[in-house]
């Protein structure tokens, strides 16, 4: 059997129960060397076979499905595995194999970033909407930030840091210049780093940061007064039956 698992976005006490305790069963362990924090592999077996996922092919981890079928395997994928976790050509020769699989869900680095920028993603009046995705430089993106851009929805937007003047430039376009933009370096590890910003600005202030950090753009992380119905003493009772 092998377990796709969500590692959270670095602390180890980020992780599942579930995972904690699949973890400690697996014989063989595969794990993203480049963003899994390695004190997680604390939770293994004390004999558990372990690679680094990041030193090897697509077919070389295939080859370690294959080889090690009859056991219990843990693939340790950054965050929750079905954001940019590429698990779907894993699946599919799984699946050509016949080998079983299950994915354990993990704590989004959006929501570990969201929790220490002490945001709310989705506000009343502002953005009841959030649009995870990234800047399409040298990987086909379907979606054009700009019309992304135009719904001015709370954007959250991974593995683009690196373009951060050049997105800043499209958003300026559709968003006004004082829009909040906060950029967040590996959110939740010892060397985490929060920049606050605003389409003004941010350029300038996290030209530092060069890679493992999400942009979060939008009007929400103002200030505001826009506070939910749910718990109005006003608020309808009748919309409060209603079943989320
Ligand atoms: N599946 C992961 C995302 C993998 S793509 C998840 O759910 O978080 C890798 C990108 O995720 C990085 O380039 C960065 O944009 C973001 N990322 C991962 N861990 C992060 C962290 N601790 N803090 C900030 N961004 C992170």
């Amino acid at each position: 059997m092998v377990y796709f698992i969500g590692a959270g976005p670095g602390d180890p006490e980020l992780i599942t129960l579930k995972a904690y305790k699949i973890l400690q069963k697996c014989d063989v362990v595969i794990y993203a060397g480049s963003l899994v924090n390695k004190e997680i592999l604390n939770f293994t077996k004390k004999d558990a076979k372990i690679f680094d996922s990041s030193k090897l092919t697509l077919e070389e981890i295939i080859d370690i499905y294959k080889k090690y079928k009859e056991k219990d395997i843990a693939r340790l994928h950054t965050g929750d595995p079905s954001i940019y976790g590429a698990i779907n050509e894993q699946i599919y020769f799984l699946e050509e194999m016949n080998i079983p699989y299950e994915i354990i869900p993990g704590v989004s680095s959006a929501f570990a970033a969201a929790a220490k920028i002490k945001s709310e993603l989705t506000a009343p009046d502002i953005s009841q909407t959030v649009i995870f995705t990234r800047y399409g430089k040298n990987i086909p993106t379907p979606e054009n930030i700009k019309e992304l851009a135009k719904h001015k929805s709370t954007l959250i937007i991974f593995l683009s840091v690196n373009y951060l003047s050049e997105i800043v430039e499209t958003l300026k376009t559709e968003y006004p210049i004082d829009t909040p933009v906060k950029v967040v370096y590996k959110a939740t590890w010892k060397d985490e780093k929060i920049i606050h910003g605003t389409l003004e600005n941010i350029t300038e202030k996290a030209k530092e940061i060069k890679n493992t950090a999400l942009i979060f753009v939008g009007e929400v992380f103002k200030k505001k007064d826009t506070f939910s119905k749910l718990y109005d003493k006003n608020f309808s009772h009748k919309f409060r039956k209603v079943k989320p």
